[in-house]
């Protein structure tokens, strides 16, 4: 069975959120040390949707379509518009006349083929592919890929929330912490706005930040925090001294991924657990964190560090370490087929990005959500997903000038 045909698709909807703009916070980055990015708000940190008023968004995405001349279809994505880019201009015409379930074949091929392509966006590219050609793999064989990975080992898996885009103010911290316990989930994660170039106030703030997370969400919820690469190491290990009362399960990426010597440093000094590894790719980059005793906690992200292909490779590395991995959270669908066919000792939660799950799925007819904290694993052939054409208000096939 050769593939036949390539499609990028880029669909646009509307999203409506009647109590108020998409987005109230955003997390901290690196470059907020200059001033001008610090004070930039979310809104002009250039993330979808693409446009937005108080109450309702405008979602413009691309989706990669793999079609074989047996007129079976794989769908990937969505992806960053980058990565859509990238999929025409080098990937659309070479894949064409490729054995479509020879994945293993195909990855390689690619990888050989453009040696600057380890990381970064050309590694989103050919996660796509990959994710959409285990989805055509599962509709060929009419199985969910978690069956095909050797799954299931549970029926269900446990999310946690990870609560980035909400506010930090005070009062709506502490209700959104509370709500999302009573909901169910047994982990959230949040977002701190507040590093080393924020002086003593920031400090305060941070400490205050997870004193609210822990007295509203209870004493038996886990509250992870993630600094997304904006500390650095001597104010990690203080951080993690004057967060260590509050019990926090892990502080998640605490400086730039390329620190790896630091990350060591961190993890060997630090009273709380240490996670990192979602800007890190493939196996190779993935061992060296391990071979490194650099975290905790492994998070590659499916789509972004090599697809399931890639993936399995990786969480096969972090058993053999005995360093428990919890996949990035931006491709739920494919996570949770992933996570479902290993064990419940190496994946313990999938991550639920509650905001930016309205966004990713938004096209999806049947997304993929968690119930009272619970992700029921789909048994629908392939990666369980589907556009749905109700969502979309207009479509173009995506092309470069
Ligand atoms: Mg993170």
């Amino acid at each position: 069975m050769k593939i036949a045909k390539v499609r990028i698709r880029e669909l646009q909807g509307t999203l409506k959120h009647p109590d108020g703009p998409f987005w109230e916070e955003r997390l901290i980055r690196p470059v907020d040390i200059y001033p001008e990015y610090h004070a930039q708000h979310a809104r002009d940190a250039n993330w979808q949707p693409s446009s937005s008023t108080d109450t309702e968004s405008t979602v413009v995405l691309q989706f990669l379509e793999i079609e074989t001349d047996d007129g079976l279809t794989g769908l990937g994505g969505p992806v960053t518009r980058d990565t859509a880019t990238l999929l025409h201009t080098e990937y659309r015409d070479f894949l064409i006349g490729h054995d479509a379930l020879a994945t293993e074949r195909l990855w390689d091929i690619m990888y050989r083929l453009g040696v600057h392509n380890r990381k970064g966006v050309p590694m989103f590219a050919i996660s796509v592919i990959d994710a959409a050609l285990w989805d055509l793999k599962g509709k060929f064989l009419g199985q969910p890929v978690h069956r095909l990975l050797g799954g299931p080992t549970r029926d269900k898996l446990p999310a946690y929330a990870s609560m980035l885009g909400y506010s930090l103010e005070p009062d709506k911290l502490a209700d959104r912490a509370a709500a999302f316990a009573a909901k169910g989930y047994a982990a959230q994660k949040w977002f701190p706005r507040w590093g080393p170039s924020d002086g003593r106030e920031g400090v305060r703030k941070n400490v205050e930040m997870m004193e609210i997370l822990r007295s509203s969400a209870g004493a038996d919820t886990d509250i992870m925090v993630d600094a997304w690469m904006s500390w650095n190491v001597p104010y990690t290990l203080d951080m993690a001294q004057r967060l260590k009362p509050y019990d926090p399960r892990w502080l998640e990426e605490p400086v730039m991924p390329d620190m790896i010597p630091q990350y060591t440093e961190i993890r060997a000094a630090s009273v709380v657990p240490i996670s990192g590894g979602e800007h890190e790719y493939t196996r190779f980059g993935i061992k060296e964190l391990l071979d490194t005793r650099a975290v905790d906690l492994m998070q590659a992200d499916t789509y972004w560090a090599g697809g399931i292909s890639e993936m399995q490779k990786i969480c096969t590395l972090c058993s053999a370490y005995d360093i428990p991995i919890i996949p990035h959270g931006h491709s739920v669908p494919a996570n949770v087929q992933l996570s479902a066919a290993l064990s419940p000792a190496g994946v313990p939660y999938v991550e639920f990005l509650v905001k930016w799950n309205e966004i990713l799925q938004f096209f999806f007819k049947n997304p993929v959500l968690p119930v009272d904290g619970w992700i029921t694993v789909p048994n629908d052939p392939g990666m369980g997903i589907e556009i749905d054409p109700d969502k979309i208000d207009s479509e173009r096939e995506f092309t470069v000038d």
